[in-house]
């Protein structure tokens, strides 16, 4: 199973991501998680992708695409994986068509999470990250059983850098300008699948399986 996930910062992508790849057994290939990680190392790639994230602005496509398409590249992803965070615009949905073209391959289906900016923005200012596993919490939907404990590994959890009021606004309006069009660039490719994420978290999952079962 080859599949993307569109959605704007604070739309429950990376708890949907995390209930895909377990039921598909796929990895999950989110960019974000890969900077972050270059980043806390402090890798070449790391500091490059730094100043731009700490703006809220995107990482050039140089950058981006080349990671990418070497994390394709391995082995693990022959017979699918989630992409998250990729494609961002409609030149990293071009570059990645040539990747898929290049091992013949096709995407089975894009993902959208939809959400009101209001609730997106209400989501992102209360959110927690576990800094050792990744996973995301919610002040107030989803907290974890012991105050900046992670369930899951025991990891600290911080607020990201970027979920602050004044970067998620750049973050959202980026996502507007720039991520948007790849909604009907995929409609269009027939690979569209939308969902509204409102409700509670992991809510949404079988409506998104039942979306995808029906397309197999
Ligand atoms: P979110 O979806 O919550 O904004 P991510 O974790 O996906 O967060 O990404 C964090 C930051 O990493 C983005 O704001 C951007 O600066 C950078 N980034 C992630 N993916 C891409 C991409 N495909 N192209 C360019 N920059 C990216
Ligand atoms: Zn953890």
């Amino acid at each position: 199973m080859r599949l993307i996930l569109l959605g704007a910062p604070g739309s429950g992508k990376g708890t949907m991501a995390a209930d895909l790849v377990k039921e598909y057994q796929i990895p999950h290939i989110s960019t974000g998680d890969i900077f972050r990680l270059n980043i806390k190392n402090k890798t070449p790639l790391g500091l490059e992708a730094d100043t731009y994230i700490q703006q809220g602005a995107l990482v050039p496509d140089s950058v981006t695409i080349a990671m990418v398409a070497d994390r394709l590249a391995q082995p693990d992803c022959k017979t699918g994986f989630l992409l998250d965070g990729f494609p961002r615009t409609v030149e990293q949905a071009e570059a990645l068509k040539v990747m898929l073209s290049a091992c013949k391959c096709k995407m089975d289906a894009v993902v959208e999470l939809e959400l009101s900016d209001e609730e997106i923005i209400g989501r992102l200012t209360t959110r927690r990250v576990c800094s050792s596993c990744g996973k995301t919490y919610n002040l107030d939907s989803n907290r974890p059983l012991q105050d900046g404990i992670c369930d899951a590994c025991g990891g600290a959890l911080y607020q990201r850098d970027d979920d602050k009021p004044d970067t998620i606004r750049q973050r959202l309006a980026n996502y507007n300008r720039q991520t948007m069009p790849l909604s009907d660039y995929y409609k269009n490719q027939n690979l569209l699948v939308r969902i509204n994420n409102e409700g509670e978290v992991g809510s949404s999952l079988p409506a998104v399986l039942a979306a995808l079962r029906s397309r197999a």
